[in-house]
């Protein structure tokens, strides 16, 4: 489907906003709507870009809050945490103060590509969270439902489009603001299932949102429908884990902050989590009872790397599926079973845990869970929810229909809380630049898996949850989570201001430190036989009778700049006295011949993001460029911003790009 075009005759405006009722409310820069994992980074990055910032979400006890699985981080989505941290985002910061099991994932491959990865203790975290959202300047956060925006008429130069100014609450009162963000997660409509039971609810305990939902899609707005579900908990005494694989956390913990140098809490007081496996018995129990389970049937999308137990049995039958038993905190006695999430009704949620190996005594829990209507519930659940064809927006996340509204988080179709943290980072510094008519902060594919993520989102769309992957990513060896602040801190701070001055002095020193480090490394020269005599563990080739670098028998995987600054003291060892600076330099070693060419690559790639396409250019209408009304339809819903991104939306050919670029060199 393709979005109607926009005309303010189209539809009934939700409310129009008159100078007097304006005067009579509040008033602030930034209006953040929900104050989930997107909502939070939303609203304190608007907040630390300088604009008066209010949070409005259902209940704030439940700031922070882990809809799901206990744990932040993984394969893909560390990456998108090291670049939230390089932004001075919060979630890195408030899992090195939370976590109770770190482990670095793809340890066994490069750098470049491995996951930093937490269990988080649910509790720590959301006090944590609340603490840090609390004391925030410049933020105010208030309770409160919100039913309906307020538009206003278009602005002069964009004409057409209205502008967002503020919102409605449930209860009809009003707050005016310069710019509004939308990150109301699975409240869209909302519907939880549990075997054939589904009622309207946006997480489990939460009332889900209609009115807003309503009003986007009377806006014009393109809306789909996608489904998750959770697992039930398990009791931690009831399970027998003597006979279970045990995975010991990593010693030493590599926390996910660049300003800290530690976690909270040492290795060896850390909870190690335990690896079983589902059994034939659990895909008689699922393929039995499909009748009984209706989430299962619906042809709604679900997670495809994060499935139910349901539709791995369907997909793949007579597998034994992995299942890990997860701590759900230091003092809790929750276990998660993650790779269990299913909808089956109550009493075979626990039959079927009961046929796993080191769970066959296992009680089902979850203890003080009560739905809006006072319902308590022990066991899992699904959850279908209304989210936003990501197309409609920009890549700094503001709508193409309405003016200084953002979107941000699992409304534009993501899943896990690291993509849409992500998200909320871009937003809340976008809606804080669009009010000082500062020109968008937008972070490329070259430069960021945030980049990726909000490039595929809104050039491709997505019909499925969008999660992130490092092999999305074109240009892995170069965007690594060791030096995400490199790429990203040193923007953050000088373009949109949400850096603060500790942590860009640090990434300064960093960087500048690196680049010296490096210098110093290649001038530093010996034969092969003198650098074997020097470092014996190096298996330094004896042929070459050309002189060796420092830098490249650096290379060596047996040599660490400890093993350098032994061999050649001066001027080395300085660069070994910070821990972070030499294993930064090691890797920048691995990586130097690789980068040389992907470099280059990424020059191309950022020459055709140079190459701005005319931002209201009619593609339905305009004469001077031959296109096909294919071509034309999709250039008009996705409204690439640049000849990069048109060139990436499936079905725009490249005959089409090559007359899109003629058109804008004729028209600079
Ligand atoms: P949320 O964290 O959902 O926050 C939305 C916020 O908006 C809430 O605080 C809500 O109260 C508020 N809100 C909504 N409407 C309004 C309104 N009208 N007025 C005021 N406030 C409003 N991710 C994974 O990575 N792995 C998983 O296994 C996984 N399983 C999941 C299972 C379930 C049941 C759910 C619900 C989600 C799951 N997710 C999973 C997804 C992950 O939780 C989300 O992607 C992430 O939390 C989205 O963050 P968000 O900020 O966009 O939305």
């Amino acid at each position: 489907r393709v979005a109607a075009s926009f005309t303010k005759q189209q539809f009934p405006l939700p409310r129009l906003s008159s100078d007097s009722a304006a005067s009579r409310t509040p008033h602030f820069d930034v209006i953040v709507i929900g104050g989930g994992h997107a909502g939070t980074e939303a609203a304190t990055a608007a907040a630390r870009c300088g604009s008066r910032t209010l949070l409005l979400t259902h209940r704030v006890d439940t700031i922070g809050q882990m809809s799901c699985n206990p744990s932040f981080g993984g394969i893909g989505k560390g990456h998108l945490m090291r670049e939230v941290d390089a932004l001075d985002g919060l979630c890195s910061r408030i899992c090195d103060q939370s976590g109770v099991h770190y482990k670095v994932l793809n340890r066994c491959k490069g750098p470049a590509v491995w996951g930093l990865r937490a269990q988080i203790d649910r509790k720590l975290y959301k006090q944590n969270m609340q603490k840090e959202i609390l004391s925030t300047p410049l933020l105010t956060v208030q309770e409160g439902a919100v039913e309906d925006l307020i538009l206003t008429e278009p602005e002069p130069e964009h004409t057409g489009k209205c502008r967002v100014s503020g919102v409605v609450l449930v209860d009809g009162s009003t707050v005016y603001s310069e710019s509004v963000i939308l990150t109301t997660g699975t409240f869209l409509r909302g519907m939880i299932v549990i075997g054939l039971e589904m009622h309207p609810a946006g997480r489990l305990g939460d009332q889900p949102s209609i009115g807003l939902a309503q009003t986007l899609e009377k806006l014009g707005f393109v809306v789909g429908r996608l489904k998750t579900g959770t697992p039930p908990r398990i009791a931690k005494e009831s399970i027998n884990f003597s006979i279970l694989n045990k995975q010991t956390p990593d010693n030493p913990s590599l926390p996910f902050s660049f300003m800290n140098e530690t976690v909270w809490i040492k290795p060896e007081d850390q909870l190690p989590c335990y690896l079983t496996h589902t059994s034939p018995r659990v895909d008689e129990i699922v393929l039995k009872n499909l009748h009984l389970n209706s989430h299962v049937k619906e042809t709604i999308r679900g997670p495809r790397y994060c499935p139910s137990i349901e539709s791995k049995v369907l997909r793949f039958p007579n597998r034994q599926h992995q299942v890990w038993l997860e701590p759900e905190g230091m003092d809790s006695d929750l276990i998660y079973p993650q790779g269990l999430s299913m909808t089956l009704p109550a009493e075979l949620q626990e039959k079927m845990i009961t046929c796993i190996r080191g769970l066959e005594k296992a009680k089902v829990i979850q203890p003080g869970k009560e739905d809006h209507r006072g319902l308590s519930y022990s066991h899992c659940y699904g959850v279908q929810y209304d989210y936003l064809d990501p197309r409609q927006i920009t890549p700094s996340l503001e709508t193409h229909l309405v003016q200084r509204l953002f979107f941000a988080g699992q409304i534009n179709g993501t899943t896990g809380y690291e993509e849409a943290a992500a998200q909320g980072v871009i937003a809340g510094i976008n809606a804080s630049l669009r009010v000082n008519r500062k020109p968008p902060f937008v972070v490329s594919r070259t430069e960021g898996y945030i980049g990726v993520l909000i490039d595929d989102l809104t050039t491709l769309g997505t019909s499925e949850p969008y999660r992130m992957f490092t092999s999305r990513v074109e240009f892995r060896l170069s965007l690594r989570p060791d030096n995400a602040d490199s790429r990203l801190t040193l923007r953050g701070y000088k373009e949109a201001g949400c850096v603060s001055q500790q942590r860009y002095e640090r990434a300064h020193w960093m960087k500048s430190s690196l680049e010296e480090g490096i210098s110093v490394l290649k001038s530093i020269e010996f034969s092969s036989s003198k650098w074997k005599n020097l470092i014996p563990e190096a298996s330094i080739s004896t042929s070459r009778s050309l002189p060796v670098r420092a830098l490249d028998v650096l290379k060596y995987e047996e040599v660490d700049m400890d093993s350098l600054a032994k061999a050649v003291p001066e001027p080395l060892k300085k660069y070994t006295k910070c821990r972070e600076l030499a294993e930064r330099l090691k890797i920048e070693a691995t990586y130097e011949s690789v980068l040389f060419h992907q470099l280059q690559e990424i020059k191309e790639v950022q020459r055709d993001e140079a190459l701005q396409l005319p931002k209201d250019l009619d593609y339905l209408t305009v004469r001077d460029v031959s296109l096909s009304h294919e071509v034309r339809e999709k250039l008009h819903f996705s409204r690439p911003q640049t000849i990069g991104a048109a060139s990436r939306i499936p079905g725009v050919t490249p005959a089409a790009i090559i007359n899109l670029l003629r058109f804008v060199k004729t028209t600079q």
